[in-house]
């Protein structure tokens, strides 16, 4: 079962990773957005991990729903409002129970990735952070592992789509042969999920 414990830690990993990879983030936005992706993320993952440290709760959906409110208001860009509907849809979808099951954790993860859908119109082939969190979730009650390699499978196949949604939809066709920075950075939440169900 995962506990308040394995929450806190997959959103302090997924926080080092963002910190760790923001300059990657920033140069695939630069190809076909505005080069922000990366700040966006730490900005908002630096809120997060604040008010992690400031808050007692211990059940996973409160830890979620907390880290999803921070996103919101803290990040200006588009991923923020889309990642905070995320986490904090799931983050409800867990109630306050005080453990969860893998499989728990894939239904609510799924009521959040249909959550950004709803609010960004968009399906997976769009290119965008769907492309990594449809096959993520998919996976999720196979394993963390298949979770991890379906989310980075996802990504990388965002380098030949043409985008529908989002800035990189300006570009028009000038948007193939890059990979999507929000796919990108949903595979290293779900990498970071990984690495927490590791430890
Ligand atoms: P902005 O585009 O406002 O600068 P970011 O650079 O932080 O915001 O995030 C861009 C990422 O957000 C894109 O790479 C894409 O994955 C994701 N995104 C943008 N619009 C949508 C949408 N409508 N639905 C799903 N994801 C989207
Ligand atoms: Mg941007
Ligand atoms: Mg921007």
């Amino acid at each position: 079962m995962l506990d308040g414990d394995f929450f806190r830690r997959w959103l302090s990993t997924a926080a080092t990773a963002v910190d760790r990879e923001a300059d990657r983030l920033t140069d695939l936005d630069s190809a076909i957005g505005d080069a922000d992706h990366g700040a966006n993320l730490r900005r908002g993952f630096t809120a997060v991990t604040e008010a992690l440290a400031g808050s007692d709760a211990t059940a996973p959906g409160a830890l979620l729903a907390l880290a999803g409110r921070q996103l919101i208001s803290k990040v200006g860009g588009a991923s923020g409002p889309l990642y905070g509907t995320l986490l904090r849809t799931a983050g409800k979808a867990l109630g306050d129970a005080g453990e969860v099951s893998r499989e728990e954790l894939a239904q609510a993860l799924r009521a959040g990735v249909d959550a950004v859908a709803k609010l960004g119109g968009g399906a997976p082939g769009d290119k965008t952070m769907l492309d990594a969190l449809v096959p993520a979730v998919e996976a999720l009650p196979a394993s963390f592992d298949a979770a991890r390699d379906a989310a980075g499978k996802g990504a990388e196949a965002t380098i030949p789509l043409q985008a529908r949604k989002g800035r990189a939809s300006y570009l028009g066709e000038r948007s193939i042969g890059h990979q999507d920075p929000g796919a990108t950075s949903s595979a290293l939440l779900i990498a970071a999920l990984a690495e927490s169900a590791e430890n």
